[in-house]
């Protein structure tokens, strides 16, 4: 990390979340573990862990951030986890996507020769050991009630929970019930594998919560070798401690969870599957996006119910959406950095993300002129079939980069809005009589305009002054309010400009369980017709620039082609928004 200035800025801002970590440096606690081939581990290994049920959105994006990012810092390491327990769910697709997305963030799981890539599935066969044991110690049993009995007896928070009558059937009973549910014998519900806790904790997680169900279904990874499944409660503190994970970050809602994440991890110590130091779970407010929805099931609405087009829809706050509106991994590193971490829920509002990539690519993109409304516009006095050379920085505060050359000829694309027949009061643009800059050109006056049989102007006139050209001695005689950008006619490159902006036009579409179907922007995406400056035929895919007047906007990665290049606005130059 770098700032302009080129001063220390390697110190990232302190948060609860390094204080912890550097408490548990100071105090030596992973200092002298060492993993199988007694080779030292490293003091902070986190991991990022999703669930492959769903395209990543932007609160994740904060969650890889914070987690690569906090392993970075510190020379340990961040894994890759996929949290695949849930057959029914879960997809390949998924997978390649979540594994894509973390990539495009910057993010690796390579660490020397060792590949921390991941996957719950891998570990099916010691979470089940792991409940052998359990059963046979006495800290689980198999559960034979029905899933409403089961209900019923669990109780509320002002009522504790009923015993199961199955609570205190035999070890070996219960151990040869998960056997027989294990080998497919019993059908999905039949019997469940609980922890032996408390059916009166005034924390419902821990009223013997389930460990194993029976699901005969079809595992992406592991086929149909299982028709049991392990609980994500159960899974996830097992997985961390196989990974020897020291700091176990998740969202808030999982603080209620912690507790059966310590005694699951207690109890299997206790049976010598994992040593102390153990891995310690810590929660943080997740990220709440302001004019968004950040839920992957309702993202998956969206998608379906064609209300965007696709999981990378660039209105989409998905990775593979706001990669395609042109957003950087840069500016969301820098978003993340900027909204840092806390420990209660809060709106963060959209403006900061688009302050991000603003604050990104200002010095970076190249500057370019689009005419997105076109109207013709004729210099009559200008010789037909003749050019003068103009250029242009390619970015004004760099000299170093040069200058981009460009023709300036009779016929000329402009702004429908830089010109008015009738001006407004304070209007300094086109209008007869009055004289503007064509900017990196000449001085023009205004002389009037033709129209339709409908009355629509459809292209304006001027004469030009030869001696007013922009950076000869001249062009100091000329004093002019406006300003105005063109493309060249001949040399234009025309082009489709897909203008987005926010998908709802509520701060909170979501919140309360508010149905925010209702709260969609109807203008939140529209398709303009467009002349570039010559050369934009050239750009990549994915190539960021600023369209002079205009903001930001990239060369859309999937329908931009050779020649005819489609580029889509990730925002203007200025937070306007409701304003
Ligand atoms: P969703 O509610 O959208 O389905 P999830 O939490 O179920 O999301 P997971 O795949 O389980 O999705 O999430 C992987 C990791 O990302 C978890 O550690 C989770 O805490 C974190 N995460 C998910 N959403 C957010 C968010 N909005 N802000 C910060 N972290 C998040
Ligand atoms: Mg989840």
């Amino acid at each position: 990390m770098s700032n302009e200035s080129g001063n220390n800025a390697l110190t990232p801002p302190s948060n609860f979340l390094r204080g912890i970590i550097d408490s548990d440096i100071a105090s030596s606690k992973y200092a002298s573990r060492v993993d199988h081939d007694g080779k030292p581990l490293p003091t902070v290994i986190t991991r990022f862990p999703p669930e492959p049920n769903g395209y990543l959105h932007i609160g994740h994006a904060k969650s890889i951030c914070l987690n690569f990012g906090l392993a970075r810092d510190y020379g340990g390491r961040c894994h890759l986890r996929f949290d695949d327990t849930n057959p029914t769910k879960e997809e390949q697709e998924y997978v390649d996507t979540i594994i894509d997305s973390v990539k495009w963030l910057g993010f690796d799981w390579h660490y020397g020769d060792a590949t921390h890539l991941h996957y719950a599935s891998d570990y099916f066969d010691q979470l089940y050991q792991m409940a052998e044991w359990l059963v046979n110690a006495g800290h689980a049993y198999v559960d034979s009630q029905s899933a409403e009995e089961m209900a019923a007896n669990r109780g509320n928070f002002s009522e504790p929970g009923k015993n199961s009558p199955f609570r205190d059937r035999p070890a070996a009973e219960s151990l040869d019930l998960l056997r027989r549910m294990k080998s497919g014998e019993f059908q999905d519900g039949v019997h469940i594998l609980r922890a032996k806790i408390d059916m009166a904790a005034p924390n419902m997680n821990l009223r013997d919560p389930a460990i194993y169900r029976i699901r005969h279904a079809h595992h992406h990874r592991t086929g149909d070798k299982w028709c049991i499944y392990p609980m994500y409660d159960y899974t996830h503190p097992i997985s961390d401690a196989l990974e020897n994970i020291t700091h176990s970050f998740c969202t808030l809602e999982f603080q209620d969870h912690r507790p059966f994440y310590d005694w699951i991890l207690e109890r299997l110590t206790e049976g010598g599957f994992f040593k102390q130091p153990l891995p310690q779970q810590y929660e943080f407010a997740r990220l709440n996006l302001t004019y968004a929805i950040t839920s992957k099931r309702k993202l998956l609405q969206l998608v379906e119910e064609k209300i965007v087009d696709g999981w990378d829809d660039p209105r989409m706050p998905t990775i593979v959406g706001i990669r395609r509106r042109g957003f950087t991994p840069e500016s969301i590193a820098l978003f993340a950095e900027r909204i840092g971490v806390t420990k209660s829920d809060s709106w963060i509002d959209m403006s900061t993300l688009e302050g991000s990539l603003r604050d990104d690519l200002d010095p970076k993109a190249p500057r370019t002129v689009a005419v997105l409304n076109p109207l013709k516009l004729i210099i009559d006095n200008f010789p037909v079939n003749e050019t003068a050379d103009c250029s242009a920085p390619v970015h004004p505060h760099h000299p170093e980069r040069g200058t981009r050359q460009f023709s300036l000829s009779r016929e000329l694309w402009i702004e429908q809005e830089d010109f008015m027949e009738v001006p407004t009061k304070g209007y300094f643009r086109l209008f007869p009589g009055n004289k503007v800059r064509l900017r990196y050109g000449f001085v023009v006056e205004c002389t009037g305009c033709d129209k339709d049989a409908t009355g629509k102007v459809i292209a304006v006139h001027c004469n030009y002054f030869a001696d007013s050209k922009s950076g000869t001695e001249g062009s100091a005689n000329y004093k002019v309010k406006g300003n105005i950008h063109w493309v060249s006619v001949p040399h234009a490159v025309e082009a489709e400009v897909r203008l987005y902006d926010r998908l709802f036009t509520d701060p909170h579409p979501d919140a309360g369980g508010k149905d925010f179907k209702l709260a969609l922007n109807t203008d939140s995406k529209s398709v303009v017709a467009a002349y570039l400056e010559a050369g934009a035929d050239q750009a990549q895919a994915d190539e960021k620039f600023q369209f002079e007047r205009h903001g930001y906007f990239v060369a859309d990665r999937v329908d931009s082609t050779k020649g005819k290049p489609v580029f889509n606005r990730i925002v203007t130059l200025k937070d306007s928004w409701g304003k």
